[in-house]
């Protein structure tokens, strides 16, 4: 793939651009996003290419356990584990996917409207 073709999230992974990283493990790697919309906005992303979540399948079953769980530690290094947060993957069009790298959104800091916009 050339870097053309990679994703951003692809090129932070490769170091390519930088992050300002929260957490990171061989499997995932989570950083603040560039254009925070509450207070708290991290992503978590898978390091191995998935471009979202209708991508998954049972190969990626352990992955994506390994993901979910990642959550909760990212909440605890962000001090938001009493307060709360919310984890969001947008997928696709009507998701508002714009980025083609699987990713959840942890949004925490204020409080959340319901529904979403
Ligand atoms: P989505 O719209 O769900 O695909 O989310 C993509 C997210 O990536 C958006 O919230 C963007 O603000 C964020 N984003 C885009 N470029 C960067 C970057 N270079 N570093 C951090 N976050 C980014």
């Amino acid at each position: 793939m050339t870097s053309e073709e990679k994703t951003i999230f692809k090129k932070i992974i490769d170091g390519e651009i930088p992050a300002n990283v929260v957490f990171q493990d061989d499997l995932c790697l989570a950083f603040h996003d560039a254009f925070p919309q509450a207070p708290v906005h991290v992503l978590l992303i898978p390091k191995q290419e998935i471009e979202n979540v209708d991508s998954l399948d049972d190969q990626h079953r352990d992955l994506a356990g390994h993901l979910l769980l990642t959550v909760p530690k990212v909440a605890r290094l962000l001090g938001i584990e009493d307060s709360g947060y919310r984890v969001v993957a947008n997928c696709g069009k009507d998701g508002g996917q714009s980025v083609d790298h699987l990713h959840l959104h942890i949004l925490a800091g204020r409080p959340l409207t319901w529904p979403p916009g």
